[in-house]
């Protein structure tokens, strides 16, 4: 079961990601976390990245190669993978052909206005980091953290004029990589619009359908 997920910041296909990924005990993979990681602990890898990120550049496609080439050839890949932020540019895409080939890339459709109404709601704890939403998860005093009796702010990247850039660029990036997945008739759109259980499940139907999965649970 080898999947790719593409859809826009906030959009939440890293929540779908973790649940197929639990359940199927196939690794979701984002090339975000794993800069992170390789930043945080202080490798060679990470020193690299880090030139990039520090400057707010992309980080070159063929560092990405490497890295994604590495972790799919590993062990812990052998079930299978869902990739998350990855590809992200058409070349990408090709080299991955070549490490692996994909079996359905999934592309995660929701308005800007739905993903703006879904961030905007979100409120962080600036001292223990503990998340909120005014909607589903709302703090017993209002814009006062639970656990430590902070008081509560939005970050800056979900305000709504920095997710509709945040959109617009997605846009632009990832239409050549959509175009190249529909051409090979592997792309599969979902209405990221719903709760993500309901995602899932649509998810779970589609790969039951192509037989990568014996049944959907
Ligand atoms: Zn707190």
């Amino acid at each position: 079961m080898k999947l790719v997920f593409i859809g826009p910041p906030g959009i939440g296909k890293g929540t779908c990601a973790k649940a197929l990924s639990q359940k199927y005990g196939i690794p979701h993979i984002s090339t975000g976390d794993i800069f992170r990681e390789e930043i945080a602990k202080g490798t060679e890898l990470g020193l690299k990245v880090k030139q990039y990120v520090e400057k707010g550049l992309l980080v070159p496609d063929e560092i990405v190669i490497e890295v994604v080439k590495k972790v799919l050839q590993s062990p812990m890949c052998s079930k299978g993978f869902i990739l998350d932020g990855f590809p992200r540019t058409l070349r990408q895409a090709e080299e991955l052909e070549k490490i692996a080939k994909i079996d359905v890339a999934f592309l995660f459709n929701a308005s800007v206005d739905v993903i703006i109404e879904r961030v905007s709601g979100r409120l962080v704890c600036p001292k223990c980091g503990a998340i909120y939403n005014i909607k589903w998860r709302p703090p017993k005093k209002p814009g006062i953290c639970d656990v430590c009796g902070t008081p509560l702010i939005r970050r800056k990247d979900d305000e709504p004029e920095v997710v509709r850039e945040r959109y617009r660029i997605y846009e632009q990036t990832f239409a050549p990589i959509i175009e190249y997945y529909r051409r090979k008739g592997i792309l599969v759109e979902v209405d990221a619009a719903r709760d993500s259980s309901l995602i899932v499940a649509d998810i779970e139907r589609i790969l039951a359908e192509k037989g990568l999965i014996t049944k959907a649970l």
